[in-house]
């Protein structure tokens, strides 16, 4: 077993919990099993996935002490079950796997949407089961098992909606779970995280989807030219735009009101921008783009991203040292 990065719990003594059983296991399942696995946050992993090939590759690389191919026995006897499936596929998880719960046991996800979440898999549960959803805010464009790494949460936020008249000690022991995967902790409520996360996370995807739509669509002479000098802002928005496309997809139709809030707003300004071009107005430009240098330089300030020129990216005469 590998060291345990700083700011991720030491390997327990005595693990959280006997028994998790992770549902899914792509880019934040795998994630989970390996940090589990170097901290003791569990004694033992149990793991499901929809996709045999998954299985295979799991067990290959040993990231789980049980394989299961129905989610329903992975979950049994669990006392914390992790879905971490497309959000559009947690009802049916949550349904196949309600019968098999134990009382007492915790049911948690991570989906990027929480209300739709809720809503959906909490009437499966049984009673006696606590349900406490979490989304760690952390993540790649890629997916599967081979994306996973043990380090994904540290030092990122785990955002933790517990349902009105949740369990306390439940929620408490989930963000205890988080912490020792070295996550930062933070309590809200699901509408109140889904507005956040529409404007931090979900319309830029939606803006790298549409720009990178746009350039797909020109002809084919120009299409050829936007690839060659791709060097600039557009390559990072392709990056975003290389996500998931099932996991996005339902994130917008899971997170459609607090979506098409953040557009309105989005467009208003958009077009008073346009305004601002058409009439020459340079103090409302350099204005703007003062404003939102002063967010980025936030964002590093809290350490959220690094201040290195071009998102850190390796230059060969890059000064040593920096
Ligand atoms: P992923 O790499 O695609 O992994 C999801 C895995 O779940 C896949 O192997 C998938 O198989 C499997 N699956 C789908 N439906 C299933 C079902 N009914 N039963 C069992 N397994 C099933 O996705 P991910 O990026 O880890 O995302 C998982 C969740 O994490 C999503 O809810 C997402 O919103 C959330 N999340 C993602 C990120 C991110 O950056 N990626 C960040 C934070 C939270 P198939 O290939 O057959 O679909």
């Amino acid at each position: 077993m590998g060291a345990v990065p700083d700011g991720m719990s030491a390997p327990r003594a005595k693990p959280l919990f006997e028994r998790i059983a992770i549902i899914g296991l792509g880019l934040i399942g795998s994630s989970i099993a390996r940090a589990v696995r170097r901290t003791n946050a569990a004694a033992i992993i149990a793991a499901s996935d929809a996709q045999p090939r998954v299985l295979a590759r799991v067990r290959e690389l040993g990231l789980a002490d049980e394989i299961s191919e129905t989610a329903e026995e992975a979950a049994r006897g669990a006392d914390l079950v992790i879905l971490c499936v497309p959000v559009g596929a947690n009802a049916d998880v949550a349904r196949r796997i309600g019968p098999s719960l134990t009382r007492g046991a915790i049911v948690s996800d991570v989906g990027s949407v929480k209300a739709a979440v809720e809503l959906a898999v909490a009437p499966h549960l049984p009673a006696g089961v606590h349900l406490v959803p979490a989304h760690p805010v952390a993540g790649t464009e890629q997916s599967g098992p081979d994306a996973g790494f043990v380090s994904l949460f540290l030092h990122r936020w785990c955002i933790i909606t517990p349902p009105e008249g949740a369990d306390p000690a439940a929620v408490e022991r989930v963000r205890e779970f988080w912490r020792a995967l070295g996550s930062n902790v933070e309590t809200m409520t699901a509408a109140h995280h889904d507005l956040v996360l529409a404007i931090t996370s979900h319309l830029p995807h939606l803006i790298a989807y549409n720009i990178v739509g746009t350039a797909a669509d020109l002809e084919e002479a120009l299409r050829a030219e936007v690839i060659k000098f791709s060097a600039g802002g557009f390559r990072d928005f392709t990056r975003i735009a290389a996500s998931d496309p099932t996991m996005w997809r339902d994130v917008f139709l899971y997170n459609k009101d607090a979506v098409l809030e953040m557009l309105g707003r989005f467009n208003e300004d958009l077009s008073a921008l346009q305004r601002m071009i058409r009439r020459g107005d340079s103090d409302g430009l350099f204005e703007l783009f003062t404003r939102t240098r002063a967010i980025r330089m936030g964002i590093v300030a809290v350490g959220q991203e690094t201040a290195a020129p071009d998102f850190g990216r390796a230059r060969e005469d890059a000064p040593q040292g920096a």
